[in-house]
């Protein structure tokens, strides 16, 4: 156990004090708690630390508001920081809807999306929440990047700039921007999107 200075002072007389008689005994005692009040009097106005160790231990989190311990803060990479609580939050709206929509940074002048290395520093490298958003990542791209064979179902990735393709499962060839199969380049039909 650690005590200041004044405590450890009052312990060490505290125990020549038990040698006295007892009307003396508490004469020196009221004496020394007097002493002592006066010197944590003394302590209270004059700081123990330097005025450059004063470091702000506490921050406000623009999300919720709430005054934190500046060490349950995380710093995105567009150097916006927010406490760990909301930004976890975000990292499980985006599981739970199966969409990196709003993965991104709360402040709205920013909205800088919230990338893999964030979220390894907001969760600690939690290798499940890590493979969870990968996972939602690689079927947005899938719904972003390919379509399905309108004949056999396959997804199909369009690669090169000819909307007409064939099927590489079923050789059904189609227009890949509206699905027709009656002309072979410059679709001027509105897009199909049978996925979204
Ligand atoms: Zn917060
Ligand atoms: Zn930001
Ligand atoms: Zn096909
Ligand atoms: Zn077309």
């Amino acid at each position: 156990m650690k005590f200041s200075p004044i405590i450890s002072v009052i312990l060490i007389l505290s125990a020549s004090l038990n040698a006295m008689a007892p009307k003396e005994r508490e004469q020196v005692r009221q004496s020394w708690i007097a002493r002592a009040e006066l010197l944590q009097n003394s302590a209270l106005q004059q700081p123990e630390v330097e005025p450059s160790e004063h470091v702000p231990f506490q921050q406000n989190c623009h999300i919720c508001h709430l005054e934190k311990d500046v060490r349950d803060f995380r710093t995105l990479e567009c150097g916006h920081d927010f406490c760990c609580e909301c930004l976890m939050n975000i990292i499980y709206t985006a599981i739970c809807n199966e969409s990196t929509a709003q993965l991104q940074c709360p402040n709205e002048q920013c909205a800088n999306p919230i990338s893999n290395q964030d979220i390894r520093i907001i969760t600690n490298n939690d290798g499940c929440i890590l493979d969870a958003i990968d996972c939602i990542r690689n079927k947005e791209w899938i719904r972003k990047h390919t379509k399905p064979c309108p004949k056999c179902g396959v997804n199909i990735e369009k690669n090169g700039g000819c909307d007409y393709i064939d099927c590489a499962n079923c050789k059904h060839g189609f227009c890949f921007n509206c699905y027709g199969s009656h002309h072979v380049s410059g679709c001027t039909q509105p897009t199909v999107n049978p996925l979204s």
